[in-house]
Order: structure tokens, then C-alpha cells, then sequence
């Protein structure tokens, strides 16, 4: 299947649709990622929290599809936060990963009463120069977090991994990223499943003669965004990767923008999150 990429600021590629895989058991996370690979994609969407990386690297090596032909995301939880800590968490994600590398490599959450994401990321850089990651990133971070990174070590995070569904826009946060060139992208994307009976996309999902969950993703996609719709639902995996042959217009989009709501948000602020 051909799917559409974005490029990094850093000059690595990520395929705009990825697999999640949180609340997938970590012995159902196998037979979703190989599931995901047989329908076509490039990209899965784990973290350490998830408890599944073993499950997720079991899928990834007992595909047919190539370790480097795969972009594989895993995120440091906030107990592992400083330089040292980090780096052996690290490791231990890698050998649960069962990899001697990972595409992407997020601090899951800023946690800033904590104080230790900028120590955090000196640790990321590191293992970036050893390359052990391809590219580094950032995931619930406001742009004053991101602001300070940059300040106080210079490395730019290439994509910020937020809440973002069409009926919480980011609107904001969005606008900074393009600014700063770094790429968005979105978590939930699919509302949680919250959104498939919304009038407004049932219309336009009859339009298209799509699914709600597919407009959904068609709409990250159209705006330029990564997005990681997470099922466990062989089925459903494959329909979710079902998007490339359709388009929304300026008019679907201009009637999924009046869904926005900063009230919709559905997990934490990450300005009051800590975990
Ligand atoms: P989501 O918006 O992807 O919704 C998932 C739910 O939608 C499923 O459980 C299922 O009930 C439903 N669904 C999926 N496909 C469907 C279909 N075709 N038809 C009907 N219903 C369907 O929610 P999510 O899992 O919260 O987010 C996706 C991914 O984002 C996660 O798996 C994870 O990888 C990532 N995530 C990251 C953070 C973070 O802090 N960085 C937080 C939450 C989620």
C-alpha cells in the first residue's frame, strides 16, 4: 500500500497512520501488529506504561515485513524521568522490544513538578548520537516545555505527541508546532470511539461512502497530522488503514471544525498532570 509520509526536521520520515496499541494486553499485541502489518502498515504507536512492548516486538520479528521497513515508537514513562534512569530504561524497552533500535523515542509526559524533563532529554540526545534512536520527540508538552528544551540543550524535539480529535482541535498548539517546524501528532484520534455516532460525521462518512472511524482518520490525515487509531480488531485495523482513496473537501472540514471544543478534551492536562 502506498501511504503518505511526513518528513522530520531531523530528515527521517514517519508514515502518517500508525497502529496504538495501549490497552492492548501484551499477549494480543503480537496478532494486532502483525495484523496491522499484513493490512499495510509501517508504523506502530507502544510506550513502556503500556506493558506491551514484548507483545509489540514479538509482532514485529515474526512478520514478514523487514525490522528497518517498519517505524516503531516507544515512550520513556514519567518514574524513569533523569539522565541516568533513562538511559536504562531505555535499555530495558529495547530488550523487551526485542530491537537494537527504536524509530522514535517520546518522553511520555512532561510531569513538570518533577523538574527532570530537560536532564531527561540530555539523555535522549545521547542515545539519538549513539544511534540507537532514529529520531527524538516529545509527547504532552506545552510549547513553554518545548521552549526550554530548546534553550537549555539546543536539540528541538521533531514531533510533539498530543490529545487531538475533531472535536478538540489544539488549534494552538498546532500553530506553534508549524512555527517551530516540529510535526503534531495525534493521540485518541478517534475520540476514544466517543465520536463514530456524531451527526456531522455519520453525513459526511454516508458522503464518501466511508465509516465514521474512517472519516476520522482521513481527517488527521487531510490536516496533516500523524495519527496512531488504536483497535485490537483485526477487522477494524484493516478498515482503519482503508483511507487512501478518498479526500475530504473544504466543506467537511469546515463542518467538523465547528465540532471544536477545548471542554472536549478526554485524558489529563498535561499542565496539571502528575503522575
Ligand atoms: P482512539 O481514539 O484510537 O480510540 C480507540 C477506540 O476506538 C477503540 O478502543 C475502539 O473502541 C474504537 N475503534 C477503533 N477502531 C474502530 C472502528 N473502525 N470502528 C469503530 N470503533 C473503533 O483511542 P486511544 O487508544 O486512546 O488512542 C490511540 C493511541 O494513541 C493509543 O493506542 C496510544 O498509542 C496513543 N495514546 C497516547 C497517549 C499519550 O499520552 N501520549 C495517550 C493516549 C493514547
Amino acid at each position: 500500500v502506498e501511504q503518505p509520509m511526513i518528513t522530520f526536521s531531523d530528515g527521517n520520515a514517519i508514515p502518517q497512520v500508525g497502529l496504538g496499541v495501549y490497552q492492548t494486553p501484551n499477549d494480543g499485541a503480537s496478532a494486532a501488529v502483525q495484523a496491522a502489518l499484513n493490512a499495510g502498515y509501517r508504523h506502530i504507536d507502544t510506550a513502556a506504561i503500556y506493558g506491551n512492548e514484548e507483545g509489540v516486538g514479538k509482532g514485529v520479528q515474526t512478520s514478514n515485513v523487514a525490522r528497518e521497513d517498519i517505524f516503531l515508537t516507544t515512550k520513556l514513562w514519567n518514574d524513569a524521568q533523569g539522565y541516568e534512569a533513562t538511559l536504562m530504561a531505555f535499555e530495558e524497552s529495547l530488550k523487551r522490544l526485542g530491537t537494537d533500535y527504536v524509530d522514535l523515542y517520546l518522553i511520555h509526559w512532561p510531569a513538570p513538578k518533577m523538574d527532570l524533563y530537560v536532564e531527561t532529554w540530555k539523555a535522549f540526545i545521547q542515545l539519538q548520537k549513539e544511534k540507537r534512536i532514529k529520531s527524538i520527540g516529545v509527547s504532552n508538552f506545552n510549547p513553554d516545555h518545548i521552549d526550554r528544551l530548546v534553550s537549555e540543550t539546543g536539540v528541538k524535539p521533531v514531533i510533539n505527541q498530543i490529545e487531538l480529535h475533531p472535536d478538540f482541535q489544539q488549534t494552538e498548539f498546532r500553530a506553534f508546532h508549524d512555527s517551530q517546524n516540529i510535526v503534531t501528532e495525534s493521540w485518541s484520534p478517534l475520540g476514544q470511539g466517543k465520536l463514530m455516532d456524531n451527526g456531522v460525521l455519520v453525513e459526511i462518512a454516508t458522503k464518501h461512502g466511508k465509516t465514521p472511524a474512517q472519516v476520522l482518520i482521513r481527517w488527521h490525515i487531510d490536516m496533516g497530522l500523524v495519527t496512531i487509531p488504536k483497535s485490537s480488531n483485526p477487522e477494524r485495523i484493516k478498515a482503519n488503514f482503508d483511507v487512501f482513496d478518498f479526500k475530504l473537501d473544504q466543506d467537511d472540514l469546515a463542518a467538523l471544525a465547528k465540532l471544536d471544543d477545548t471542554k472536549n478534551r478526554l485524558g489529563p492536562d498535561p499542565l496539571t498532570a502528575d503522575f
